[in-house]
């Protein structure tokens, strides 16, 4: 997963966006306890205004400012809880409260012209709040901070009576801090994505056999089966399994050793994959020299064809191991189910069904397929 370094982001568009689904529960509690934070933060200051500035029309409009500012928060936590699982929404409410705050800020700045060294401390708070406590894309909350710092180093050069050097210094440490915080949100980015890679290296560990590199058994009954057959029934699709076992393997091993037999499981392994459909079909090692295949919206005739053209292609082929040529065949069962017309327990044994059709199958003389529909 390729990273790019300005944004931050991974480059594939779908890595990027399965990682913002792995983290948006994370990002949205993170935002609620912004949100919350900031709402009080300006409410104390809206509060603070009234009893240290008195009544007037100025100390009026700038707590409509503040106030503002935490509508528009308040008004954040309403989408986060409406649409909990929109991405694009939650990057929305983030920049909006952003500008929301940044805009608010320099309007109350605009207001208090004659404290525009205090604002400047106020301002890298919001550029630090913006870049490192508001989750959000590190373009957009770039697109936010640098902008806002700019309009206030503007009104603090028309509105401010600072002197040329005062306000060139506090120009140079907001653009440094922008530099910083950009820096900060950037290695957190980072470290994001980096413990997401891990994770997802492990978990593919996890669920994978690592000689064949098929999923394992515990992967198909804790997820792959059960998926599968509620989708199937939710659509009332059909679904096939495809039981298949190599034939005398016990002989391969003995004559070759147990390299040997790798070599034949990790061929029948990978001649499995490679034969049927990338991201749609499943291919489990069962047992030891056992695969299931799992094949979504397939009927018996398709499962039947795609398991000939696998025995073929496997009793084609002989595997090369040590400058030998090891011949080997599988047998076949193939279980198929249509949930528009079966009965609702019909999946039930859909497993064992194949497992019987493949050991009619070795019954038969081996290297041939069995098939049933499941009604
Ligand atoms: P894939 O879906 O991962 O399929 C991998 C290979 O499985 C295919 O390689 C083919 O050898 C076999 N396969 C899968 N489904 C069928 C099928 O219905 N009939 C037959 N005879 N073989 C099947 P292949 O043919 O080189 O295709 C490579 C990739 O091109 C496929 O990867 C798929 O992504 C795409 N593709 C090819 N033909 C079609 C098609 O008719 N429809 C769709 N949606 N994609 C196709
Ligand atoms: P076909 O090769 O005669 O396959 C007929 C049916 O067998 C397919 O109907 C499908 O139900 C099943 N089937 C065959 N191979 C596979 C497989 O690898 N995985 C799964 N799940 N089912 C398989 P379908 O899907 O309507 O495809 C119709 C035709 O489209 C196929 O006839 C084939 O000619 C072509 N086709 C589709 N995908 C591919 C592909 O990835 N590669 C190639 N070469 N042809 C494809
Ligand atoms: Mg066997």
């Amino acid at each position: 997963m390729d990273m790019a370094s300005l944004r931050c982001e991974f480059r594939d568009a779908a890595a990027e966006r399965a990682f913002q689904r792995h983290h948006l529960a994370m990002t949205q509690a993170q935002l609620r306890v912004t949100f919350i934070f900031c709402s009080l933060f300006y409410l104390c200051f809206a509060a603070s205004d009234m009893a240290w500035l008195g009544y007037s029309v100025r100390t009026t409009m700038l707590m409509g400012a503040r106030l503002a500012v935490a509508g528009v928060a308040l008004g954040g936590l309403i989408v986060l809880r409406r649409r909990p699982g929109s991405i694009p929404v939650t990057r929305g409410v983030a920049s909006v409260v952003e500008i929301a705050g940044a805009a608010g800020f320099l309007l109350i700045a605009a207001l208090r012209p004659a404290e525009f060294s205090l604002h400047a401390i106020s301002m890298a708070i919001v550029v630090i709040v913006i870049y490192i406590y508001i989750p959000n894309r590190l373009l957009y909350a770039a697109a936010i901070a640098a902008p806002a710092t700019l309009g206030f180093i503007v009104l603090a050069a028309r509105l401010g009576d600072l002197r040329r050097v005062e306000l060139g210094t506090m120009a140079a440490l907001l653009t440094l801090t922008n530099l910083f915080g950009y820096v900060a949100a950037r290695r957190y980015q980072l470290l994001l994505r980096d413990e997401y890679k891990a994770q997802m290296v492990l978990k593919n560990l996890s669920v994978r056999d690592p000689l064949t590199g098929c999923y394992n058994r515990r992967h198909l009954h804790e997820q792959l089966l059960e998926t599968e057959i509620a989708r199937a029934q939710r659509y009332r699709l059909c679904l096939t399994v495809i039981m298949s076992d190599l034939d005398h393997f016990k002989a391969v091993n003995d004559t070759y050793g147990h390299n040997g037999g790798d070599a034949v499981l990790q061929r029948f392994g990978a001649l499995l994959q490679s034969m049927t459909r990338d991201g749609v079909d499943s291919v489990v090692r069962y047992g030891g020299e056992e695969f299931l295949l799992i094949l979504p919206e397939t009927d018996l005739a398709g499962g039947a064809l795609l398991a000939e053209r696998l025995r073929h292609a496997l009793a084609d082929t002989p595997v090369e191991h040590e400058g030998r040529q090891i011949a080997i065949t599988a047998s076949f069962g193939v279980a198929s189910i249509d949930f528009a017309t079966s009965a609702h327990d019909a999946h039930l044994n859909m497993i064992a069904a194949a497992d019987e059709l493949l050991y009619a199958a070795k019954n038969g003389g081996r290297n041939r397929v069995c098939t049933r529909q499941l009604v």
